[in-house]
């Protein structure tokens, strides 16, 4: 790497550098600023990530403006570069004095290429024109609509419902929290099934039931009748349960097909019989094989196609190296699909800790038997999936497109000074979305957390979900001080909040973006369209520039119409019906003026932020003050259907000039009762028109394929 200059001399706060590349391999540079001593993350000031395009190696020019710092952030320019995930971050708190520490970094991905490093001396007025500028970047935590989103705002019934069939087993397996009595339900014993009343609302409006939690829920006789009476409240709703399958008897297949049953999860972390006994203490591998077997035949002589099946792995020091065998296992038991999760991922107690930390030796074990567990699933035809895909990746150092994450979001050890100065928090939303009910009715945030937030002996679900004890968790989980089971869960990394002055008036999803909840891991179809599926309402952030339109692109895999509402700021503006594809709508913010939306916002919620604050909450002198609150949009897209999904590829505000000579018809969508009524005419006509066109092509593909043989 050759730089234009040797020395840097900030004058102004301004600098121009120009880098020339000439390592074929380097493909990301980046920017470290940091104060004189370097320490992290006391004088850390930030860092910028910038991927370099492949086609302009040669030469990169880099524009550094600190004066721009409070407005824009402090913005280094590389030419046509695309921040990639976590791209930058800023600390508005970094000590130092007159010295900074700067670096230019090239990568091959997290190898290090090449580093080129300058010491800055600044000048009086340059110095306190920096900590000035540093000091008015706002992240996003201080905005009440971002913080209301997270803590305070009533939180629509959650999507999944573990309920715990039962929490007795048939097995004693040394890696289960239940076998050294640790178990986060408590007492074993089964459902009481009294509390399914206290429940039923919530059973109506969610997507799936988990049956499985502590225990092994065939050991419960009356599991078949539990399915029945969750389908009789919610026949779409799908049913699941996790199963070590030595109780499948031909029997309970019957019921269990006859129940309604969606889907069985088989617990099976080797197909090597010693090591299966070492781990299944009590099982019986031969046995749950032939269980299976019996399973497909059973499922085909009654034409039924469910439940489907899964194996659900979790690799560990005994079997990391056992996963090209578990799938050519599920190839012959005919499962097609695999879950692979680490058991650092679900460990429940400290007690673990020497088991399941993974050395260097057993991370290349894992890292080699998962590209041949992956190599060989491509060839069988079988789809690996990951409970958690960036722990898994990052634990056995793959490099996985749109799952990188530094180490440091991984550390559990941070102090809360670490955690505030880097602007972090739990990077987890299950307590929004997931519900836990043990088999006594406690309710858990989480399948991890002994906490209890009501009983549903005493309580509806609903009053449980938007009570006091449900919020202080989530208020606490999204700031600097969370619960002390979330600061050691490994099922969370920490996220770094978004400074507002980067947050932009458009996101496009896998680029940047900042969203809120119910958003599902980003995916990308054969056209090579990245997006997201959303469920139910999910929520994202936008820069207001005062433009007067938005644009969403959105998308629909299934047959049915999927209709969602839009709000912006918690007002409706509009209603949009997506037909099967890929469509953009257009809708018009009319009340777009300066701070209008923002100021109804917060003046609202203000007071409620006030009167819900809590001992337990950090008070520090950093809580924020929403005199002079930045103006952001909260956009909400809230399906009308609970049982529908809707794909986002981006969200953009548009100007006039922008908008006029797209489509004027849909640009003017924000008349609801209209827009609907057209939208839903309109992809009524789009099925009618390709529909017919859809037959005629399967009946040609039909008829060739029959020539051919
Ligand atoms: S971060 Fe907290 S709420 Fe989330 S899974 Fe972990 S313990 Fe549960």
């Amino acid at each position: 790497m050759k730089c234009n200059k040797e020395s840097l001399h900030f004058d102004n706060l301004k600098e121009e550098i120009i880098i020339e590349i000439s390592q074929e391999k380097a493909n990301i540079l980046s920017i470290d600023i940091y104060g004189i001593p370097p320490k992290h993350p006391d004088s850390h000031l930030g860092y910028w990530n910038f991927k370099i395009p492949d086609n302009k190696k040669a030469e990169i020019l880099i524009k550094v403006n600190f004066n721009q710092i409070g407005f824009n952030s402090i913005k280094p320019f590389c030419n046509d570069a695309i921040l990639y995930y976590k791209d930058f971050w800023i600390n508005k708190d970094v000590k130092f004095d007159d010295k900074l520490k700067f670096s230019i970094v090239l990568w091959d991905n997290d190898k290090l290429i090449e580093i080129k490093e300058f010491q800055i001396v600044l000048n009086h007025s340059n110095q306190s024109r920096l900590q000035d500028a540093l000091k008015k970047i706002k992240h996003l935590d201080e905005c009440e609509a971002y913080i209301n989103h997270f803590c305070v705002d009533k939180i629509s019934l959650p999507q999944l419902l573990v309920i715990e069939s039962t929490s007795r087993c048939n097995l004693k397996c040394p890696m289960c929290p239940r076998t050294i009595n640790k178990s986060p339900t408590g007492k074993f014993d089964d459902l009481d099934e009294e509390i399914l009343y206290n429940l039923e609302n919530a059973i109506k409006n969610c997507n799936s039931v988990c049956l499985s939690w502590m225990g092994e829920p065939l050991v419960n006789k009356r599991l078949e009748h539990i399915i029945e009476k969750i389908k009789a409240i919610n026949k779409e709703v799908v049913i699941t349960i996790t199963s070590n399958g030595i109780l499948l008897s031909e029997d309970r297949i019957s019921n269990l097909i006859k129940s309604g049953l969606d889907s069985i999860n088989f617990s099976i972390d080797s197909n090597n019989i010693e090591l299966y006994n070492k781990m299944r203490v009590g099982g019986d591998l031969e046995k749950v094989k032939n269980n299976i077997k019996n399973l497909n035949s059973i499922k085909t002589n009654q034409l039924s196609s469910k439940p489907r099946t899964n194996i659900a792995f979790v690799g560990g020091e005994e079997n990391i190296n056992q996963m090209p065998e578990i799938v050519n296992m599920a190839n012959e038991l005919g499962i097609k699909s695999i879950s692979l999760a680490l058991i650092d991922d679900f460990t429940l107690t400290s007690d673990y800790v020497d088991r399941v930390t993974f050395s260097e030796e057993l991370k290349k074990k894992g890292h080699e038997a998962f590209f041949n567990a992956e190599k060989i699933a491509k060839e069988k035809g079988i789809d690996l999936n990951f409970e958690m895909p960036i722990q898994f990746f990052n634990f056995l150092d793959i490099n996985r497109w749109g799952y990188e994450a530094e180490k440091i979001l991984f550390n559990n050890d941070l102090n809360d000074e670490e955690i505030k100065s880097l602007h972090l928090h739990k990077g987890c939303h299950i307590p929004w979305v997931h519900s836990f009910i043990a088999h006594n009715g406690d309710v858990h945030p989480c399948c991890v957390s002994p906490r209890v937030l009501g009983n549903l002996k005493e309580k509806t679900f609903e009053e449980i979900w938007n009570g006091l004890k449900y919020k202080e968790f989530r208020k606490r989980l999204k700031s600097y001080n969370p619960n002390e089971e979330c600061r050691r869960c490994k099922r969370a990394i920490w996220n770094r909040i978004e400074t507002v002055e980067n947050l932009r008036d458009w996101m496009k999803v896998g680029g940047y973006e900042t969203h809120g909840l119910s958003w599902g891991t980003m995916q990308i179809d054969n056209t090579g369209r990245q997006y997201r599926f959303i469920c139910k309402k999910a929520t994202l952030f936008l820069r207001n520039t005062y433009k007067p339109y938005i644009s969403l692109m959105l998308g629909n895999e299934s047959l049915n119409i999927v209709s969602a509402k839009i709000a912006v700021n918690n007002k409706i503006i509009g209603q949009v019906v997506i037909p099967f594809g890929w469509k953009t709508v257009y809708l018009s913010l009319p009340d777009n003026k300066k701070n209008k939306f923002g100021k109804s916002l917060y003046s609202e919620s203000s007071a409620d932020l006030k009167n819900n604050k809590h001992s337990d909450m950090p008070q520090t002198d950093s809580a924020p003050t929403f005199e002079n609150e930045v103006n952001i949009l909260k956009l909400d897209i809230i399906l009308n259907s609970n049982k529908h999904l809707l794909k986002i590829n981006n969200v953009k505000l548009l100007t006039e000039k922008e908008v006029s000579g797209i489509k004027k018809f849909s640009a003017n969508l924000s008349n609801t009762k209209v827009s609907l009524i057209l939208s839903l005419l309109y992809a009524h006509l789009f099925y009618l028109i390709s529909f017919p066109k859809k037959l005629y092509k399967k009946i040609r593909s039909i008829l060739s394929l029959l020539k051919t043989r």
